[in-house]
């Protein structure tokens, strides 16, 4: 299915220095599908180290091989992630498509001199791979994953562990089997992971059921007094300030999912959530049906992604970065208003 198997084949035919990396506040898929690789690779013989470009949520601590990940610090170590990325003889980006994605790390990775391996599921891939595995049309990167090692005839090799990571992956990025990317190929590969042994409902525990009393009570807070609804322009978005991620003891992923419930509202179809960061306010879009969160973000906010779900930064305060979301919309009115809010699934090309 991929002109570059037979190329990785041969990258991967003898032992070798591996380097894997994936974009910035790993998500279930990012993280997931980069452990599940790297133990893949390892038990084919290769010395394999995971650098995330930044810390991620607690609720993903438990993958295997969690342990061992290298969250790269440029306080702490920088000199350590450099050497890593300077001796690597193959370096996997692993869903993410621009450098952009991996803040410092981006430059070392450019410069860096071994062979670099992009598997990715977002749209418009930047050209800094040497080989590419970029399918804009696959649910998760983890399935991009499940495909790779099936096309090298390893997938004996998929254990408990690294199909519970991929199943994570995949059941995230879906929204739980939601998503119109829930391919019947997406069902047959969980169909495989069962018979690794995976544990769905506790997986579906550790991601979703498993936060704090704060970070519930703060979800209340915004649902109850934050979340603004714009009928005019089926729109509903949070604007989170950095008062209130204090108050609430907000922690890395704590604000992940909160779009999902501006969008679950009857009529809306486009989500956004605003949060305050301090150093920039970080965006995330969500869309049902034919408007592109993709290219709105694309075009207003830095940003990219998917069709239906994307993300993007401003570095205008909170206020004037709402202001700027707002005086853009009457652009899209006739989208937003005409887009239906029960999508007709389409089906895909049987596999
Ligand atoms: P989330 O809202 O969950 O952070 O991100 C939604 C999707 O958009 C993810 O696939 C993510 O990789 C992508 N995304 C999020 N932020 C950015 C960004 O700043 N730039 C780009 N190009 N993509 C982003
Ligand atoms: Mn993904």
């Amino acid at each position: 299915m991929f002109p570059s198997v037979s190329e990785l084949q041969n990258l991967l035919a003898q032992p070798r220095q591996i380097f894997i990396t994936t974009h910035h506040k790993p998500d279930a898929d990012a993280l997931g599908s980069s452990l599940a690789w790297a133990t893949y690779l390892k038990k084919k013989g290769h010395s394999v180290t995971v650098v995330t470009p930044s810390d991620y949520p607690a609720f993903l601590n438990w993958m295997q091989g969690n342990d061992e990940v290298v969250i790269y610090d440029p306080r702490q170590n920088d000199r350590q992630v450099r050497d890593l990325v300077n001796r690597a003889e193959l370096l996997f980006c692993l869903d993410f498509n621009c450098l952009g994605r991996i803040n410092e790390l981006g430059e070392y990775v450019r410069q860096a001199p071994g062979t670099k391996v992009l598997i990715d599921h977002h749209q418009r891939p930047e050209n800094f791979a040497d080989v590419s595995f970029s399918d804009p049309k696959a649910a998760a990167t983890a399935e991009l994953i499940f495909e790779i090692i099936r096309a090298l005839g390893d997938q004996d090799l998929i254990d408990q562990g690294m199909g519970e990571a991929l199943y994570a992956g995949i059941m995230t990025d879906t929204g739980s089997f939601r998503h119109p990317s829930t391919s019947r190929n997406v069902h047959l590969i969980i169909a495989e992971l069962l018979s690794a042994n995976i544990d769905l409902a506790s997986v579906h525990r550790r991601i979703y059921d498993s936060h704090s009393e704060i970070r519930l009570r703060f979800l209340g807070y915004i649902l109850k007094d934050k979340l603004v609804v714009n009928r005019e322009f089926n729109t509903a978005y949070i604007a989170v300030t950095k008062e209130e991620l204090r108050e609430y003891e907000s922690k890395t992923g704590d604000t992940e999912g909160l779009v999902n419930y501006a969008l679950s509202i009857e009529g809306i179809v486009l989500a956004a959530v605003f949060i305050d960061r301090g150093s920039a306010v970080k965006i995330s879009f969500r869309s049902v049906g034919d408007f592109s969160v993709a290219d709105f973000s694309r075009n207003h906010f830095e940003g990219g992604g998917h069709h239906n779900a994307s993300g993007g930064v401003s570095n205008e305060s909170l206020d004037k970065t709402v202001a700027r979301f707002l005086s853009v919309l009457p652009q899209y009115q006739a989208q937003l208003v005409s887009t239906p809010t029960t999508p007709v699934a389409v089906a895909p090309p049987v596999a």
